[in-house]
């Protein structure tokens, strides 16, 4: 099963806000580290399945917002054909 076969979300990142706390890396470790500084490295790969949720507690954790769920784009929809 393909990627776009699934629901999906991905998370987008603004560095310049990010005052390195780390909760987001707490809440989410399978798709943010942190640097030596504590700043976070955010996964730019969709996210899937049950950890949709643990991104989204992320995003919603973040004291300076720095973190935004990007929803993906509904599944692409057959050509529309004429009847015969
Ligand atoms: S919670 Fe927000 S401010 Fe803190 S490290 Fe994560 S992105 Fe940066």
């Amino acid at each position: 099963m393909g990627v776009t076969d699934q629901a999906s979300i991905r998370l987008s990142f603004d560095a310049s806000s990010c005052d390195g706390w780390g909760m987001c890396s707490l809440v989410f470790p399978e798709g943010i580290s942190l640097d030596r500084w504590g700043f976070a490295h955010v996964t730019d790969e969709p996210v899937q399945g049950p950890l949709m949720r643990k991104a989204r507690r992320a995003a919603a954790c973040c004291p300076r917002q720095a973190l935004t769920i990007l929803e993906a784009d509904p599944a692409p929809r057959a050509p529309w054909r004429e009847p015969r």
